[in-house]
């Protein structure tokens, strides 16, 4: 084999979170991966690993801890003890706390960079692990016996031969263009500006999400006493308040979201999101899967997305550690048992987590006259419903529905 060839049994396409994700999880086992990243990793440059914040659940705590990862995170990441839903100048609110859930945290926020470096750095000397990058994947074939792809790297021609190709190249995934697997879209109209702020009083462990009727307006416990926050508007509303300087952008926001922590003292960079929803018509094809946002993107909202995925990732990884133990030597990582293994696993989970998503943002983003008020009393009857709540919790805390190993705290094999 000559420079310009590779072997390995999985071939990973994108290196973001989800991509970094699972070549943490393959090495455990270990599977010999080539994981194939546009971006140079070093500098964290990916759209991924910008200067946002993501919410992590329970369940992703444990596969982090079960990886070997959540040591690293644990340094940067902010507890949530409370989440307090609201809607603007509207009576009635649900609040969900830790210990009523009798659970130590709801939940942790991380900055993504720090995730980034997390994902990445163990990656180094990850047993059976290569990384090309930056480097791009130009095409890509399934045939019986193996998946033959092409990689453009520095401009020369490496050829790459799996015998899974796994699509963690986002939510314009262009591996599932070139399968022609069609998607179902929900454009929103609403764009997400993303900031991190220091406000009067400390969050302490709370949250909050505020629905308006542009959109919700999430607010984040971060480390080093900061929030961040992420606010959704209507696309013309979003670029006017992006365009504001700092000091007019501080009072809107101000009058957005209330003084319930006291004054909004320091605003830091802002940046820009469209938001949509979209999901792959099929999970699989010919020894190739899809995860993450290539598979299923969506609203921020609930801050469901990499959690989501990363119960992709701990499943995968699950089914391809059964299959080398059931058949040793004779093991296929993209065989079509371990593909409708996947697809079958995965389906119900992701389906749920969209409609969920999707219904805070039609249920709450409706403004038919007299919705607001019952929308107050639905949130005030949902406090008063243990069921309700413990089922909202468990979901948005990664423990509902059939769980991998790595997210029930068991190791892969
Ligand atoms: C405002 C906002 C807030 C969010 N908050 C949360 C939260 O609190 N909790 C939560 O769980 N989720 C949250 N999410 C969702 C989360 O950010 C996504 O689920 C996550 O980024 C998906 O990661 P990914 O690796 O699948 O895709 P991406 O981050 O898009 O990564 C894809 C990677 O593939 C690479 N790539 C693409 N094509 C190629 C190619 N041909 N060759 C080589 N490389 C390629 C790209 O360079 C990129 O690095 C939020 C999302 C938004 C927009």
């Amino acid at each position: 084999m000559t420079a310009a060839e590779r072997s390995c049994e999985v071939l990973i396409v994108g290196g973001g979170p989800v991509g970094s994700a699972l070549a943490n999880a393959l090495s455990r086992i270990p599977v010999r991966t080539v994981l194939v990243e546009e971006h140079d990793p070093a500098t964290f440059a990916q759209p991924g690993f910008d200067g946002r914040a993501t919410a992590l659940a329970n369940g992703s705590k444990r596969i982090l801890e079960q990886l070997g990862l959540w040591s690293t995170v644990a340094g940067e990441a902010e507890r949530i003890d409370s989440i307090h839903i609201g809607e603007q100048g509207r009576f009635g609110a649900a609040r969900i706390l830790a210990r009523e859930e009798r659970v130590e945290a709801l939940g942790y926020t991380i900055e993504n960079r720090a995730l980034g470096a997390a994902l990445w750095k163990p990656l180094e000397e990850a047993p059976g692990f290569a990384c090309l990058a930056p480097a791009k994947l130009v095409s890509f074939a399934g045939g019986d016996d193996v998946v033959s792809a092409e990689v453009d790297v520095g401009g020369k021609a490496v050829a790459v031969r799996a015998r899974l190709l796994i699509a963690a190249d986002g939510a314009r995934s262009s591996v599932r263009q070139s399968l022609r697997i069609p998607v179902r879209e929900n454009d929103y109209g609403q764009r997400a500006i993303i900031v991190n702020v220091t406000t009067e009083a400390a969050l302490a462990g709370r949250a909050f999400e505020r629905f308006t009727p542009q959109g919700p307006l999430a607010v984040l416990p971060l480390s080093r006493a900061r929030a961040s926050v992420v606010w959704t508007l209507g696309h013309a509303e979003a670029d006017r308040v992006m365009a504001l300087a700092d000091g007019a952008f501080r009072d809107e926001l101000q009058e957005a979201f209330g003084y319930r922590l006291g004054r909004i003292e320091r605003v830091g960079r802002r940046g820009l999101q469209t938001l949509s929803r979209v999901r792959s018509g099929a999970l699989s094809d010919r020894r190739t899967l899809l995860v993450g946002n290539a598979a299923v993107s969506l609203h921020p909202v609930a801050g469901q997305g990499f959690n989501l995925a990363l119960r992709d990732v701990a499943t995968i990884a699950e089914i391809i550690a059964d299959d080398m133990a059931s058949h040793g030597e004779h093991a296929d990582a993209g065989s079509a048992e371990v593909l409708a293994r996947y697809g079958e696993w995965r389906r119900d989970d992701q389906r749920k987590v969209a409609w969920f998503t999707h219904g805070l943002i039609r249920g709450f983003g409706a403004r038919a006259p007299g919705l607001g008020a019952l929308r107050g009393l639905g949130l005030v009857a949902f406090d008063l419903v243990p069921g309700a709540k413990a089922l909202l919790a468990r979901h948005t805390m990664g423990m509902a529905g059939r769980l991998p190993r790595l997210a029930r705290g068991l190791p892969l094999s």
